[in-house]
């Protein structure tokens, strides 16, 4: 039965992609302790507890990504555009003490393709926190604010831009990366993707990866198109370069695998009043209480503690095997 489990979860993972996540978690060592333990009839293991969860086999989910800028207060007021792009930082701890206050689990992109290759559950109410550009406030003020909540996030780095001025140096990179921020790719020069050579899309796909990758020393799977910039032949160039999933600036909440490319998000713009934060949330994703195995804490690659995963695959129910897409659109 075990064994079919894992076969099952081997396929399933083959299937999707021919490139594999690096990071995501095994199930078949997770599952297999506490199930031999009770085998042998003994009491040592610890009680199940019940847990909210999204449960796995859903071939969309509503995740919101949230798109965030400059964390700060906006240094010139008649700079509209800047104004727009720059949660303050007490806005900013106001949204993640309210995210934490009600339920919700910061995921990463790790999390979201680990649960749509069949590799993983996801926590109750889901959410994606992205930071484009790789501005130095991103590590300054964001980065202190998360820690704070033992919050996950995803930082799109600009990878030419790293230690200008204004950016993330790359040590903060590394930093980050090491304590719970995913780095994703935006290009070498923050370039609109659509209105440039070939020769030049090639080289700011492919370079901005294998740039933060020397960087890093993994994988950077997730890319985001500058300005949300995309065309059919920019999709071909980002998948062809290795990535396994990118985002646009397109509102909607709903994801799936066969969208991975053209991924939504929800915008945060300046000045935002906390209800409005709120209400583009939009609706949860449904939830299911499981019985599992008393969670164990184990060390996050970044000193973050997450769960093991620890449920056997199994069918959803009918019933909420597809949200509907009637409420997809954010306006
Ligand atoms: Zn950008």
């Amino acid at each position: 039965m075990l064994i079919a489990l894992a076969v099952a979860a081997i396929v399933q993972a083959a299937t999707f992609s021919d490139v594999a996540p690096v990071r995501a978690q095994p199930l078949v060592g997770s599952i297999t302790r506490p199930a031999v333990a009770a085998l042998r009839g003994r009491t040592t293991a610890p009680a199940p507890v019940s847990s909210e969860i999204v449960p796995p086999g859903r071939q969309s989910v509503r995740v919101p990504i949230l798109m965030y800028h400059y964390i700060r207060v906006n240094p010139d007021p008649r700079d509209k555009v800047g104004f727009n792009l720059s949660v303050t930082p007490a806005d900013f701890t106001q949204q993640m003490d309210w995210l934490a206050q009600h339920g919700y689990h910061p995921v990463d992109f790790d999390d979201l393709r680990g649960y749509l290759m069949g590799h993983a559950n996801l926590p109750s109410r889901p959410v994606v926190l992205t930071f484009d550009d790789g501005y130095r406030d991103m590590y300054t003020t964001a980065f202190p604010v998360l820690r704070a909540h033992g919050f996950k996030a995803v930082s799109y780095v600009v990878s030419g831009f790293v230690g200008s001025p204004s950016s993330v140096t790359v040590d903060q990179v590394q930093q980050m990366n090491a304590n719970g921020i995913e780095i994703g790719a935006h290009t070498v020069s923050h370039a609109d993707l659509t209105r440039i050579s070939p020769a030049e899309r090639h080289r700011e796909v492919f370079d901005s990866k294998a740039s933060l990758e020397a960087l890093l020393g993994h994988p950077v799977l997730d890319f985001c198109y500058p300005s949300g910039r995309v065309d059919d032949a920019v999709v071909r160039e980002v998948e062809a370069a290795g990535f396994e999933t990118a985002t646009t600036t397109q509102p909607g909440v709903l994801h799936s695998a066969g969208d991975r490319f053209t991924w939504t998000r929800v915008r945060v713009g300046g000045g935002e009043p906390l209800d409005q934060f709120v209400a583009n949330l939009g609706q949860s994703e449904p939830t299911e209480v499981v019985q599992q195995p008393r969670p164990r804490l184990t060390p996050d690659r970044g000193g973050l503690r997450q769960l093991p995963v620890t449920f056997p695959l199994r069918p959803p129910p009918a019933a909420l095997a597809e949200a509907p897409a009637t409420t997809e659109l954010i306006p």
